[in-house]
């Protein structure tokens, strides 16, 4: 991995921080090799830690675990060298534990956000732009929001910066920004036809080879196929992917679900409400008028032969499909969230373009949204109910408003409105994301001997799944950020950085 200038110009003097942090670390390496989880954390990082101690212990909790297991009240949660030791009601704390009282609290794993792109769409400040949208990284806020919000661990899902967020992830495994475990997928893999300039457009299926060929070479470990993707291309990319064991998604348009299923895909962005197949005149490899699609699947149900046939057919195919309700929301006339935290964390200039928008989706009044959001919802249920792979994620697009971290925690609420209990909406939000990444041993759930990645929330989201939001402490290898002060830090840039 190159040198970012960015780190040689870093606020320590002329040694890097690492090497200094070495040479205070003569005499106390004995501790300091304790952490063989977690990497030294930078000065920067350092101020959004709350609690660093080799060994911490969570008592009086309540354990929710993400494998779907009814709560456990009154727990001792033990952490040691960034991973979990002990879960037990009786257990005393060691005596060299920083005890934490967790009376009135519960513990989940750390969410997994399967759909969580760094980037936010720029505020249209020059109305005569030539592009409609941009989608600047949020290399500063967001994996700051992530992490405040409880996601430890995400899957970036499509880039517009796919350098920038190598580099990201470079920076927070090494400790030298606070962040969730990124799983970095590469550039959009886009057809002809792009809607945004930030995406490359494939020429043919030997681009999509080479394009898919040079993104691994340079650390990408995950692809998502876009839009006007054709069948050949999207044939060529998987077959690249797959040779190397790398997974292949896909926010799909002019490939159907069930062609791609048949090519091999391994995962469905957002659900039967980009699935154009059922639109009346689909074209084979053409990408049919968003409204379209829309006006078609507000006429249908889940109980449709043909979408409880596409079900079974996604699952025998072992085709996961990731929800991202809360972009979704945001086009249902009344629905679209006004909420303090959310707007706050917004850039002015963006905040403003956000209401206004906002306002426009509320005035519509022969909008398909209300029913397609319906259907959906069934439409996720039922895949799940009947054996399907359901992941989560927020998709922080559309016309904002979608915030990283805030969004993820709505994901969980919808998933729970869509008819889930709230331990399987966390189940979905957790433990099936480490799955389907391959980090089901390391991470994902509330068990003896992984990561000590978990959320402190205050109130009991098993009963009241709102309390999600209330987080008090995130930990990631076992160290306590403060939520407070990431959330400080990054308020009012979002739109910007
Ligand atoms: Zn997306």
């Amino acid at each position: 991995m190159r040198m970012a200038a960015h780190r040689i110009a870093a606020t320590l003097p002329s040694v890097g921080w690492k090497t200094r942090l070495a040479i205070a670390c003569i005499g106390f390496c004995a501790a300091t090799t304790l952490w063989s989880q977690t990497p030294q954390l930078s000065a920067t990082t350092q101020q959004f830690v709350k609690y660093r101690q080799p060994v911490l212990a969570i008592t009086h909790v309540r354990v929710i675990d993400g494998n779907g297991l009814p709560a456990k009240e009154n727990q001792t949660v033990v952490m040691r060298d960034g991973r979990i030791v002990k879960i037990d009601a009786a257990v005393q704390p060691p005596m060299e534990a920083t005890v934490i009282d967790g009376s009135g609290r519960t513990l989940i794993p750390g969410l997994v956000g399967m759909h969580d792109h760094m980037f936010y769409p720029s505020p249209k400040v020059n109305p005569q732009a030539s592009y409609s949208s941009i989608l600047p990284e949020q290399a500063s806020s967001f994996p700051k929001l992530y992490l405040a919000a409880g996601v430890t661990t995400i899957r970036t899902t499509g880039s517009t910066e796919p350098y920038t967020d190598l580099e990201l992830k470079h920076d927070i495994d090494t400790g030298y920004i606070p962040g969730p475990k990124m799983h970095t997928t590469g550039p959009y893999l886009e057809g002809q036809g792009a809607v945004f300039p930030q995406m490359h457009e494939l020429a043919d299926a030997a681009d999509a080879t080479a394009t898919v060929n040079y993104w691994i070479g340079e650390g990408a470990t995950s692809f998502k196929a876009y839009m006007h993707i054709t069948r050949a291309e999207l044939t060529a990319a998987i077959a690249a992917a797959h040779a190397r064991n790398i997974k292949v998604t896909g926010h799909l348009c002019a490939v159907g679900f069930s062609e791609a299923a048949d090519l091999g895909i391994d995962d469905l962005e957002h659900g039967i409400v980009v699935d154009s197949e059922f639109t009346p005149g689909k074209q084979p490899d053409i990408c049919p008028d968003r409204q379209l699609v829309l006006a078609n699947l507000a006429t249908m149900t889940v109980d449709d032969p043909r979408i409880q046939h596409l079900i079974k057919y996604l699952i025998s195919k072992h085709v996961a499909v990731t929800s991202t309700l809360p972009i979704f929301e945001t086009w249902v006339p009344g629905r679209a969230p006004i909420v303090p935290r959310i707007l706050d964390a917004m850039l002015p200039e963006a905040k403003v373009e956000y209401l206004a928008q906002r306002d426009r989706v509320n005035k519509t009044t022969d909008s398909p949204w209300p029913k397609v959001f319906k259907l959906e919802e069934d439409f996720e249920h039922a895949f799940a109910k009947q054996g399907g792979t359901l992941l989560a994620g927020l998709d922080p697009t559309g016309y904002g408003g979608v915030i990283a971290g805030y969004g993820d925690q709505r994901e969980v609420e919808l998933l729970v409105e869509s008819g889930f209990t709230p331990l399987q909406a966390i189940q979905i939000a957790t433990i099936n994301g480490a799955r389907f990444l391959g980090e089901d041993k390391a991470t994902g759930s509330i068990e003896v001997g992984k990561a000590a990645d978990l959320v402190l929330v205050n109130g009991n989201p098993d009963k009241n799944i709102n309390d999600i939001e209330n987080v008090e402490l995130v930990f990631k290898d076992g160290v306590a950020y403060d939520p407070a002060k990431l959330i400080k830090a990054a308020n009012g840039t979002v739109g910007l950085r």
